[in-house]
């Protein structure tokens, strides 16, 4: 007889989005059932595959892609995933594993601005969303404290923000410096707004500036969903 599994929600996916899910709900005292088709990974068993991989500039070649749960791949040869019927090549890559896609992801953490929902009314073209840059700011405060986003304050001039970022801007790189100072007085050139710690946070380090984001940070100064999965599970998601 088969088993009869009883919960009151199935996440299926647990990228990092589904991951968030399921622990606000696990947190609000639901009783939470993750389904995941890929393998679940760690981070060292990655930057151990990056470290022995023959394919440095290929992102994906330290992911490992299972028969049960197979993804796009196209070095050193594509695997015929994704059937390419138009007249474009379009080569996308994600990854099925615990965690999904944004275990490398080089975590830009941008907020829209507010005539993004409105670009009817200030454009005249496309659609205004029925909800407002208003409705949706303190989620994104919500998503930016639990993903450790670093950001410079002046950055609410564009996006206002009802509480300071989380961390403070990461400091700027000598190219970054050289281009701002030539751009400016007529261009502004804001610090990225990004997923990485700029100070100590949650746990996991500051960002040593590497530059290892893409295929794997090897410390998690970078957040991503393989924390976020981790996080449902803590809070009492199953699997
Ligand atoms: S420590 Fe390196 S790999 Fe990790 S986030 Fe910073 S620059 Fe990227």
């Amino acid at each position: 007889m088969a088993d009869v599994i009883s919960t009151d929600v199935v996440v299926v996916g647990s990228g990092v989005v589904g991951s968030l899910l399921a622990r606000k709900l696990a947190l609000a005292g639901r009783e939470v059932l993750m389904l995941e088709a890929g393998p679940n990974i760690e981070r060292d068993e990655i930057v151990s595959n990056f470290r022995r991989s023959p394919r440095k500039g290929d992102f994906m070649s330290p992911y490992p892609n299972s028969e049960f749960a197979p993804f796009p791949d196209y070095q050193p040869q594509d695997n015929g995933y994704l059937e390419q019927t138009g007249p474009k090549p379009y080569k996308p890559e994600y990854i099925r594993v615990v965690g999904g896609t944004s275990w490398h992801w080089a975590a830009q953490a941008w907020r829209l601005v507010p005539n993004d929902f409105r670009i009817k009314s200030a454009y005249g073209v496309g659609r205004d969303w029925p909800i407002s840059y208003d409705d949706l700011e303190p989620y994104y405060h919500e998503a930016e404290i639990l993903w450790g986003v670093s950001g410079p304050e002046e950055m609410a001039k564009y996006s206002p923000r009802s509480k300071p970022f989380p961390m403070p801007g990461v400091v700027k790189s000598y190219l970054e410096e050289r281009v701002t100072e030539r751009l400016a007085p007529k261009y502004e050139v804001l610090t990225n707004t990004t997923g990485r710690n700029s100070l100590p946070y949650d746990g996991r380090p500051q960002c040593c500036g590497n530059n290892n984001c893409m295929p794997i940070c090897p410390i998690d100064a970078q957040y991503h969903g393989g924390l976020a999965a981790k996080a449902a599970e803590a809070a009492g998601a199953s699997w």
